[in-house]
């Protein structure tokens, strides 16, 4: 089967220009821009499929500064600042789920549950369900078991039970091999299960900006609002094409596909972010540029960022019977 290649770059930090093939369909694909920055690696480059239109990290970072970068990252503080908008996320999937689901006593698994946001969400919404969680974070997996969940951590593979629901809210662009997670993961769906997905998307705004990163005057806006998107935690930036491909290698097929509106931080901590702490731009322009953002992003909901996906497994692969019951 075809997984979700690994990035060939020419040098540690290949130019703007370069020649790549595309990690997800191994198309051609250009490294539309670069930077350098604190970092690690130093020198990041972006690429940009220009068969499935997937926006993607370059640069090949190892799994060893992947677990620093994670690990400097305060938990606490970081969903304590996202909490309002972890409630939304889980609020939204209730829904979708209630919408697809309609009986309380079903199996659903979690992964990436971070702090138990959605699990506690689920935990209430149908009381009767049997609700796990899996998670990389170890203090993360403890703080959901303090909460009387049952987490388990590690190699999401060696999960020995079956579900009827997987979600992964905001895991897709994580994850350094997207397939094999959504192939794992068809493996531990029972038969006529489903998996759901929420994962930062191509929008319209996105592409402006990757055509407006040949204007001069507007190059270094336009790469900030794609550094908002991508980095050495997102991994990529998916295209409908793109994703829809990866689930179809991965032997689903997608019974929904929507994009929708969905921040994962609250609108003036990206202000505060890109455009006061990389753009510097003064306090008073941060809060009106934030202002701005909010009417035209969260008011007028000029924004579909997030891809909102059900997908159920192609019924002739029944990979639910390789795990152990
Ligand atoms: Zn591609």
């Amino acid at each position: 089967m075809l997984g979700f290649g690994r990035v060939k770059v020419l040098g540690a930090t290949p130019g703007q220009g370069t020649q790549l093939r595309c990690p997800g369909c191994n198309g051609p694909s250009i490294v539309v821009f670069s930077e350098h920055g604190d970092t690690d690696p130093p020198d990041l480059a972006f690429g940009l499929c220009k068969q499935c239109g997937l926006v993607f990290l370059a640069t090949k970072v190892s799994e060893e500064q992947l677990k620093s970068a994670y690990a400097a990252v305060d938990s606490d503080a970081y969903y304590a600042a996202i909490d309002s908008t972890l409630g939304e996320k889980s609020s939204r999937a209730v829904a979708d789920l209630s919408a697809i689901v309609d009986r309380d006593g079903f199996s659903l698994l979690d992964v990436g549950c971070g702090y138990g946001h959605f699990l506690r969400a689920t935990r209430s919404h149908w009381p009767g369900a049997r609700v796990v969680g899996h998670e990389f974070d170890d203090a993360c997996a403890e703080a959901c078991r303090a909460a009387s969940f049952q987490v388990t951590t590690g190699d999401l593979a060696a999960v020995d039970e079956l579900f009827d629901v997987i979600t992964l809210l905001d895991v897709a662009e994580h994850v350094d091999d997207p397939v094999q997670v959504f192939t794992t993961v068809r493996r531990l769906l029972r038969p006529g299960g489903l998996m759901y997905v929420h994962t930062p998307c191509r929008c319209g705004w996105d592409s402006l900006f990757l055509v407006l990163l040949h204007c001069p005057g507007i190059r270094r806006i336009s790469q900030t609002w794609l550094r908002s998107r991508l980095s050495i935690f997102h991994l990529r930036l998916w295209s409908d094409v793109a994703l829809t491909r990866a689930l179809n290698v991965s032997g689903f097929d997608v019974e929904s596909f929507s994009r929708e509106f969905e921040l994962s931080w609250p609108i003036d901590l990206y202000a505060q972010n890109y455009l006061g702490r990389r753009l510097h731009f003064p306090a008073f322009a941060v809060r009106v540029s934030g202002g701005l953002a909010r009417f035209v992003f969260v008011d007028l909901r000029l924004l579909r960022n997030k891809a909102i996906v059900v997908a159920r497994p192609r019924p002739s692969l029944n990979g639910s019977r390789e795990v152990a019951r």
